[in-house]
């Protein structure tokens, strides 16, 4: 029986759990929390990340390791990889971690980021604010997330606020990008070198948190579709990575029609070019992929564990279209979702609090107008948040 350790127990633990015991895997979590979601679904070592004693205990008899969120402490990652292969590499969570790496490895690589300099003193505030000017984003180089831990800076008034919130911490500061949309490109890389590609997801943010997610991008052409494999693979390769990987992106220019990604001609009115610019990388399986587990071939969840243990990757092709809208704060009526054709409920057994993600629902259809009138009937349902 192969056993797969996951850091971390959240909603993405659990989900990856859920994804694995059709394949005969079993799971071992470790994660502070006591009452974690995925903690009833598989053993738990609930202890921190950096107890050397617990990390010994929930190695032990590991086949893959892996983790569920990027903020595992880097020192344990490596030291896990001594008793069993730690997957997505470690190199990966470092980046990750740190916004200036990340940017940095993303410019190297050739592909477009926002413009960005290091701040770690109000000298490299000013001389980073002549280079880039305004509008820009101040943000924290670690344990942002969520929009916490960053700033926009849209006129001189706003820089000294700023200053005072954020400095003493190592910063970047970003040139603000006027976008026309964010997107996400998910793909996971197998032992073997090989990758698949999930279409572009549009995804819409409010107070800094998903809330929904549209996939295939609506109006998405075959060429943005493959400049966005060209990112991901770039980086997937760069990397040696193995696992899924998610990269979000800033759409500049060119925004299409809603063709549910499924023409295979440019949308018409004709756009003009859209180009491509990464905000940030997660190297896990990801929020807006969670529209794959009813809407793609093969789930994000069962893609990545694939990967880690070193079997064949499965199709990330769509079924349909599908929009996946994230449950904050409070939930709606079980039997009034269930009830719209198309709507999965996934609930991850936490308990309600404001700004909380306590779950999700993806719907699918066949087409985008269809897809178009499920969605509407389940937003009526959400309790406002
Ligand atoms: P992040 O935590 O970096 O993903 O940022 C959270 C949100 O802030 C993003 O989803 C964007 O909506 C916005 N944002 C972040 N960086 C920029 C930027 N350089 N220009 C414009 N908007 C940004």
């Amino acid at each position: 029986m192969t056993l797969v350790g996951i850091l971390g127990a959240g909603q993405l633990g659990r989900m990856l759990a859920l994804a694995g015991y059709p394949l005969g895997l079993r799971f071992r979590l470790l994660d502070p929390a006591p009452d974690a979601p995925a903690g009833h679904m598989a053993e738990q070592v609930a202890a921190g990340y950096d107890d050397a004693a617990a990390l010994a205990r929930f190695a032990e008899g590991l086949h893959a390791i892996t983790y569920e969120f990027e903020n595992v402490p880097v020192a344990a990652a490596r030291q896990l990889e001594r008793r069993a292969p730690v997957y997505p590499p470690p190199l990966a969570l470092e980046l990750a971690q740190d916004r200036l790496a990340e940017k940095r490895f993303f410019r190297d690589l050739g592909v477009g980021t926002p413009p960005f300099a290091q701040v770690d003193s109000r000298d490299d505030l000013a001389a980073a604010l002549a280079r880039i000017g305004l509008p820009a984003v101040l943000k924290t180089r670690r344990l942002g997330y969520d929009g916490k831990g960053q700033l926009v800076l849209r006129s001189r008034a706003d820089v000294e606020p700023a200053w005072a919130a954020l400095g003493g911490a190592p910063l970047i500061l970003e040139g603000f990008v006027p976008f026309e949309r964010e997107l996400s490109i998910l793909a996971a890389r197998g032992r073997d070198g090989r990758t698949a590609c999930y279409p572009l997801i549009e995804n819409h943010h409010r107070d800094g948190m998903l809330r929904l997610s549209l996939a295939p991008a609506p109006g998405l052409t075959p060429a943005l579709q493959a400049a966005a494999e060209r990112i991901v693979t770039l980086a997937l390769d760069a990397l040696g990575y193995v696992g899924v990987l998610a990269i979000e992106l800033f759409q500049i220019g060119g925004l299409g029609t809603w063709d549910g990604g499924l023409a295979d001609q440019p949308p018409s009115p004709k756009p003009q070019a859209p180009s491509l610019m990464v905000n940030e990388m997660a190297p896990r399986v990801h929020n807006s992929g969670h529209w794959t587990i009813e809407g793609a071939e093969t789930s994000q969840f069962e893609q990545h564990l694939r990967a880690i243990l070193g079997l064949p990757l499965g199709s990330a092709a769509p079924r349909g279209c599908s929009a996946m809208v994230n449950l904050i704060g409070a939930l709606p009526e079980p039997a009034a979702v269930l009830a719209v054709p198309g709507a999965h409920l996934h609930l991850y057994g936490k308990a309600p609090r404001a700004g909380r993600k306590l779950g999700h629902i993806t719907i699918r259809a066949d087409a985008p107008p269809q897809l178009a009138e499920r969605l509407a009937q389940v937003q009526r349902l959400l309790p406002a948040s």
